[in-house]
C-alpha cells in the first residue's frame, strides 16, 4: 500500500492487516506527531470556469511530508484515520489552516472559496459547524468563503445525525459540495433530498469522455440534471483540451485538473490566482468582517 513501486519499499500498512499491525500502529503514532510537527500542509488546486477560465474557488489538499519516508499522498493516510478518533483531529487542523489562508487571500481582493475535503464521519460530530463558525467569525469571513467537500458516504451510515449537522452547516450558511459523485449508492435522484449547492463529477468518467459514448451520455446526464436543480457541476480530473470543451459544450460549470494545473503550495497558488480570479455567484463578497 505505502509500499507502491518507487516509494519507500518497505511495507508500512495495508489496509486488510490486523488492526494492531505494528505498522498500522507507527503510521497512526507518526500521523498523530504529524499534525502537532508541522509536517503537514495544504495543497490548493483551483476550480476553473469551463467557460471562460476564470477561478472562482480552490480545493484544498492535505500533503504530509514524513521526516523518514517522504511525500505520503492522503490515500495512504486518511483512510487509516479516518478509523480512528485522530481523523476528527485531522479535520481540525485541515479547517483552521484553510480558514487562515483563506483570510489571507481575502482581506488581498482574493476572494476565492476554499474547499476543504471532510470525511463522511466527520459529520457526526455537532462540534464541526462550532469550530466552523468561531473560526469564521475569528478571520472576519463570510460562511462562503469555505465549502465542505463530503463524498456520497454521507448517505449510508448514522443519518440522523449526520442529518442534524448538515441542518447546522445549512443554518450557518456554509456550502456543502458532493465529491466524486457516480461512485457510490446515490441515484441522480436522490441528490436532490442532499442539502448540496455543487456536485463533482468524479474522474473515472470525466477522463472517458473522448473515448466512450457511453461516459460522454453519463457525464452529459449528470450535469443536465445538475442544472436542472439549480447546483453547480464540476468535472474532476480534466487533463486535456478535448475533455475540457466537450464539458463546456455540456454546460458544465467548473473543472479541475491537470490541464489546469496541479494542486499548488499556498505561495504559488497566490501568484497563479493573480488575475484570474473573478466573483462567483452565491458568495457574499460585500461582508462586513465582525470586528473581534
Ligand atoms: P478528492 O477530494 O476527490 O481530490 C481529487 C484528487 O485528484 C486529488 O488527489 C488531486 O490531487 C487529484 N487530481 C487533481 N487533478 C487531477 C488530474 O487531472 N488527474 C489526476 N489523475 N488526478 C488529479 P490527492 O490530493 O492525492 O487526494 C486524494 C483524496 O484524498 C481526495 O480526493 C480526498 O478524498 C482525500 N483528501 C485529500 N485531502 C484531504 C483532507 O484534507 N481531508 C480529508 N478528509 N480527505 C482528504
Ligand atoms: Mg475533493
Ligand atoms: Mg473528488
Ligand atoms: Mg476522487
Amino acid at each position: 500500500y505505502l509500499a507502491k513501486e518507487g516509494r519507500t519499499g518497505v511495507e508500512l500498512y495495508q489496509p486488510d492487516k490486523d488492526r494492531n499491525s505494528p505498522e498500522r500502529l507507527n503510521l497512526l503514532g507518526d500521523l498523530r506527531r504529524a499534525i502537532d510537527n508541522s509536517e503537514l500542509q495544504l495543497h490548493y488546486q483551483p476550480k476553473v470556469s469551463l467557460a471562460g477560465g476564470a477561478v472562482t474557488g480552490v480545493e484544498a489538499l492535505l500533503r504530509w511530508c514524513h521526516p523518514v519516508h517522504g511525500p505520503i499522498p492522503p490515500s495512504d493516510f486518511v483512510p487509516l484515520a479516518e478509523q480512528t478518533y485522530l481523523m476528527r483531529q485531522l479535520t481540525e487542523y485541515v479547517i483552521d489552516a484553510a480558514l487562515e489562508q483563506a483570510a489571507r487571500w481575502w482581506h488581498n481582493g482574493l476572494q476565492v472559496q476554499i474547499s476543504v475535503n471532510i470525511s463522511a464521519r466527520d459529520l457526526l460530530d455537532a462540534a464541526l459547524p462550532e469550530q466552523l463558525e468561531v473560526g469564521l467569525t475569528r478571520y472576519g469571513l463570510p460562511p462562503s468563503a469555505i465549502q465542505l467537500e463530503v463524498t456520497e458516504r454521507i448517505l449510508t451510515g448514522d443519518q440522523a445525525y449526520t442529518q442534524e449537522t448538515i441542518k447546522a452547516l445549512a443554518t450557518l450558511g456554509v456550502p456543502l459540495s458532493l465529491d466524486d459523485f457516480g461512485t457510490g449508492y446515490s441515484s441522480l435522484i436522490r441528490l436532490q433530498r442532499l442539502a448540496v449547492s455543487e456536485v463533482k463529477i468524479d474522474a473515472s468518467f470525466v477522463r472517458r469522455i473522448a473515448e466512450s459514448e457511453d461516459d460522454d451520455r453519463i457525464v452529459r446526464s449528470i450535469v443536465d440534471l445538475v442544472r436542472s436543480l439549480g447546483l453547480r457541476s464540476v468535472a474532476e480530473g480534466v487533463e486535456s483540451d478535448e475533455v475540457a470543451l466537450r464539458l463546456a459544450e455540456m454546460g458544465c460549470d467548473l473543472g479541475q485538473g491537470w490541464l489546469f494545473c496541479q494542486p499548488m503550495p499556498a505561495a504559488d497558488a497566490t501568484a497563479w490566482l493573480g488575475d484570474r480570479f473573478a466573483p462567483a455567484p452565491g458568495i457574499e463578497y460585500g461582508y462586513q468582517p465582525e470586528v473581534t
